[in-house]
């Protein structure tokens, strides 16, 4: 596990900037939220950690390593979508086991391996099932079973949880917790739900219009929110 470090961090599309000049530090093992309206160019930040974006400027250190300019599969990143993609006709079992089998991983270290994950997300009696044969919030735990498999230094969630109904989505964030609890694996999760934000996050960034408006510990932020942006948006009283 290690720190995300984003410094100075600026993303252009078109001539047209949409982030601003990014500072965050993300600690080791910390769960951290980025919550702001849409189009404040949360997912933009997320998928430039994630590599699936190039960067304009700035820096972007995981640990120790600069890994702007290195492609996604070789920066120990693992990030799980809204739209988590199952494959319809793999098991339960082979999809958590994918990322390992396309590694070339053998098959009995493969076995263990997805047997360990699915305790971790409580989906060990569901192995031989396929994705059509599971729930909602099931799908969405063998979605991140995919992601711990390969052991990541670091986990990226963009709203995991909007494809989900209200309750369930309740559910998951307990879930989701617990797991980080479990493995302590440093986080980013991308919501535009301020409710999720406080309820999830040891730190939350709270960001506008490309740029970030505040960082800190929830209850810091809900009781000391540094404009009345932020005290609108986090529902702080006034
Ligand atoms: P959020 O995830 O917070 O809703 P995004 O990061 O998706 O916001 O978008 C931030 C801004 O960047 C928006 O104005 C969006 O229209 C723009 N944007 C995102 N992706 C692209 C793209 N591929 N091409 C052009 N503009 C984009
Ligand atoms: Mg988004």
């Amino acid at each position: 596990m290690a720190p995300i470090k984003i410094t100075s961090l600026r993303k252009a599309f078109n001539a047209v900037e949409v982030v601003h000049g990014v500072d965050i530090t993300v600690e080791d093992g910390e769960f951290c939220v980025f919550v702001g309206p849409s189009g404040c160019g949360k997912s933009t930040i997320l998928r430039m950690v994630a590599g699936l974006e190039g960067v304009t400027s700035g820096e972007i250190r995981l640990g120790d390593r600069l890994i702007n300019d290195l492609p996604p599969k070789d920066r120990d990143i693992a990030m799980v979508f809204q739209n988590y993609a199952l494959y319809p006709h793999l098991t339960v079992e082979d999809n958590i086991g994918f990322p390992l089998r396309m590694r070339g991983v053998d098959r009995e270290v493969i076995r263990a391996e997805v047997r360990r994950v699915s305790e971790i997300i409580g989906l060990q009696d569901l192995l031989a099932r396929h994705p059509r044969q599971l729930s909602g919030g099931q799908r969405q735990r063998v979605a991140m079973g995919r992601a711990i498999v390969r052991n990541p230094q670091a986990f990226l969630f963009d709203e995991p949880l909007s494809n989900l109904d209200a309750q369930l989505r309740v559910q998951m964030r307990t879930q989701i917790r617990e797991l980080h609890q479990r493995i302590r694996t440093t986080t980013i999760y991308v919501t535009h739900d301020q409710v999720e934000a406080m309820t999830m996050a040891d730190r939350i960034v709270v960001l506008k219009d490309g740029h970030v408006e505040q960082s800190g510990p929830p209850l810091e932020i809900y009781d000391r929110p540094a404009n009345a942006f932020v005290a609108r948006f986090i529902g702080s009283p006034s």
